[in-house]
């Protein structure tokens, strides 16, 4: 079986120590692509590296809700240069309403970003937390961009999905689903449309249980196996259907940077 992890921090120097192995172990696990992340100016340039020698990896350049206090508005053309790169999607960006940015900051950034990434005709990936009515306003308000957008480890409600299939979002499963106690997790796992999903680690962050027992240390990229195998049992699927499925997916969300991807290398 094939695996695809649509939402990773690559870039994260957690993961740097162990990466030539972690990267190995997961090309014999079968997982044969990434969306890497980016979330600062300063992991942008890391991510960019890597993606030239990392087969499998595909950049991601955004600025995160969280860090962008740390940052004056130079940001704004650096970014453009990276997403300049055909392969490259704009992401993470998002909403947070637990963490104490200011609103209107938030706002602005998010849709600079947004704005940028339908000028650009890139997929976009997105953080939320506790704003998902906000987001979705703003979505209708926006416009919906033409290579569509990833709701990364969807926390939002079962009712509030409906409404993101209507704007065309996909939505990516993390290892929130393997908790035992996180019940909304697992009930949305089973709402999303099951063309509209994808899987992810969240590496190093977001660690899951592995057996019913939590992930210790820092979440690992080969970890997306247990998610898969725990999303295949609450979707009440064969493996080999649900991975066959999700490729499709996976393939269908990034067709424009797949396709620029290949005639770059060929
Ligand atoms: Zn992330």
């Amino acid at each position: 079986m094939k695996f695809y992890d649509s939402h990773i921090h690559w870039q994260d120097e957690r993961l740097a120590l162990s990466m030539i192995n972690d990267f190995k172990e997961c090309q014999n696990l079968g997982i044969m692509n990434w969306i890497c992340a980016g979330t600062i100016p300063d992991d942008w340039k890391i991510i960019q590296k890597l993606s030239e020698k990392m087969e499998g990896l595909i950049p991601a350049y955004g600025l995160h809700p969280w860090f962008i206090q740390e940052h004056t508005d130079s940001w704004k053309d650096e970014i453009k240069k990276f997403l300049s790169n055909p392969s490259a999607l704009v992401g993470e960006i998002g909403l947070d309403a637990q963490v104490e940015v200011p609103w209107q900051k938030q706002v602005d950034v998010f849709l600079y970003q947004w704005n940028l990434a339908m000028a650009y005709e890139k997929p976009i990936i997105v953080h939320c937390r506790k704003a998902y009515e906000e987001l979705r306003e703003l979505i209708k308000k926006e416009g919906i961009p033409t290579k569509g957008f990833l709701l990364h480890s969807y926390s939002g409600s079962r009712e509030q999905i409906d409404e993101f299939v209507r704007l065309g979002a996909y939505f990516s499963v993390s290892g929130n689903i393997t908790s035992p106690t996180n019940k909304k997790a697992k009930l949305n796992a089973v709402a999303f449309p099951l063309d509209r999903l994808l899987i992810e680690t969240d590496a190093p962050f977001m660690n899951p249980y592995v057996n019913g027992v939590k992930w210790e240390g820092i979440n690992r990229p080969q970890n997306l196996v247990c998610v898969f195998k725990e999303l295949a049992c609450l979707k009440k699927m064969e493996e080999s259907k649900l991975s066959s499925q999700l490729e499709m997916n996976f393939k269908k969300f990034l067709s424009s940077i797949l396709e620029s991807s290949e005639s770059h290398s060929g």
